[in-house]
């Protein structure tokens, strides 16, 4: 296993958390095929046109497709744009995701709403929110991936398309055999846990994640090439590790459950994580909570009894 990618990288500055991204190119015959295209912000669609002809000698108009990770702002948010402003370039994304963005600016305020939070966090993060508004197009893809698996198929190139639910719900992994190689997108990363960023009392997007790590094991001889951070060239050690970081979590917020009668996702913030979490955090430690209640609803250990309250199942 090697850490030099086997393929173009291209490892951009996106000026918000977390700090950097890396988009991977294929030069295939008469194809040029990009791995997840970027925020919405005028100075980063400004470095990637210069990197791409700089170190490609391509423009945006040689790009003849693009094909997301998933649709969160850092990966998706130009899609409107490229539509748009390049409307031959093909736009893929897993059809669960394309779903997933219909609710996409109204499910995140909701359950900070619901989450408990005092006013001048909610304020805080209203502004938080505002910002991802600004830098996000409407996604506008061409074509959408269906399935739990799949190929795709790029001249003469085919790459295995695995969903792997729970980071988002139509995450995917593309996997170039020829290569041993996994593009796994912010699945799994090398140094950060990944959020859940949706889940609700019909989906379980912990329970869907703990599974989608598992998947990752049939490949694992591969390389793992992320979205952000360094390469990971021993899959197994870090599935692992997130299996253990999340039993843990499971437990933790079950025990918070039992002790307290009535609590919040708020409440339980101080309780799971032990550093002052500056405020620009504490949508991560809300959706992580969140996460964590209902995978414990879902296995019948926890229950909802309002909008923001939760207790433990008798
Ligand atoms: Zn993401
Ligand atoms: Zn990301």
């Amino acid at each position: 296993m090697s850490n030099e990618c086997p393929i173009p990288q291209l490892t951009l500055d996106l000026g918000f958390p977390p700090g950097k991204i890396s988009l991977y190119l294929y030069k295939l015959d008469s194809y040029n095929l990009l791995i997840d295209a970027g925020p919405y912000i005028p100075q980063y669609i400004e470095t990637l046109e210069k990197k791409l002809s700089n170190e490609f000698g391509l423009s945006m108009h040689d790009l003849t497709t693009i094909a997301y990770t998933h649709v969160h702002v850092d990966h998706a948010g130009m899609s409107g744009f490229i539509a748009e402003k390049y409307p031959s370039i093909q736009q893929w994304i897993h059809k669960s995701d394309a779903d997933f963005f219909k609710i996409i600016e109204t499910y995140w305020p909701e359950s900070v709403k619901n989450s408990g939070a005092p006013p001048d966090v909610l304020e805080a993060l209203a502004k938080q929110h505002y910002f991802y508004q600004k830098i996000r197009t409407p996604l506008s893809v061409t074509n959408q991936f269906y399935g739990t698996q799949t190929t795709f198929t790029i001249g003469k190139k085919i790459f295995e398309v695995i969903h792997v639910p729970g980071h988002s719900p139509g995450c995917v992994i593309y996997i170039d055999h020829k290569n041993e190689i996994v593009l796994s997108g912010d699945h799994i990363l090398d140094k950060i846990s990944p959020i859940i960023s949706y889940s609700s009392e019909t989906f379980d997007g912990l329970g869907l994640y703990l599974q989608s790590l598992q998947k990752l094991l049939k490949w694992k001889s591969y390389t793992f090439w992320p979205a952000h951070g360094n390469v990971i060239t021993n899959v197994e050690e870090r599935v692992k590790f997130l299996l253990k970081h999340h039993d843990k979590r499971i437990k933790e917020v079950y025990q918070q459950l039992k002790k307290k009668e009535i609590t919040t996702p708020y409440e339980l913030i101080p309780e799971l994580f032990e550093f002052d979490l500056p405020t620009d955090q504490f949508s991560l430690a809300i959706a992580e909570i969140n996460a964590h209640l209902y995978h414990l609803q879902h296995k019948g250990l926890a229950v909802k009894i309002n909008k923001t309250q939760w207790k433990v199942a008798e």
